[in-house]
């Protein structure tokens, strides 16, 4: 798939939409999900046009991608999520259901959170 540049990420990291920012360093950046399924649903995306992880973790400077990592962690860490937990997640393609073709993780916490797939 190749990038859309006037994808609601892309236009969130230009500044030309508002987020509701959680974390930003130079690699990435993390905000509020505008449609929360769970009390904590935080999205982090790294700064680079990229459409999943595969695109990511084959095409993005290795500064990137250590610094795009760095950040998941430290937005769990610094929401004091590690105890009691949270899950990570990230669509990619059709059969996942990826609506936002900017490479996303979404970090999900603050309820027990069942079983890993829904049917
Ligand atoms: P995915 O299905 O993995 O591509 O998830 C896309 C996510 O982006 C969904 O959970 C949406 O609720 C979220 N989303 C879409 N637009 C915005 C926005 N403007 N600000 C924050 N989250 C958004």
């Amino acid at each position: 798939m190749t990038y859309d540049s006037d994808n609601i990420f892309a236009k969130i990291l230009r500044g030309e939409i508002p987020c509701d920012k959680v974390y930003e360093d130079e690699f990435s950046l993390a905000f509020h999900d505008i449609n929360p399924q769970a009390p904590v649903h935080i999205l982090v995306i790294p700064k680079g046009e990229y459409v999943s992880m595969a695109d990511f973790t084959a095409n993005a400077p290795s500064d990137l991608i250590a610094g795009f990592f760095r950040a998941v962690g430290q937005v769990a860490r610094e929401g004091d999520l590690e105890d009691p937990g949270y899950r990570i997640l990230a669509n990619a393609g059709d059969d996942a259901h990826q609506e936002v073709p900017h490479l996303h993780v979404h970090i999900f916490g603050g309820k027990r959170l069942g079983p890993m797939l829904a049917a």
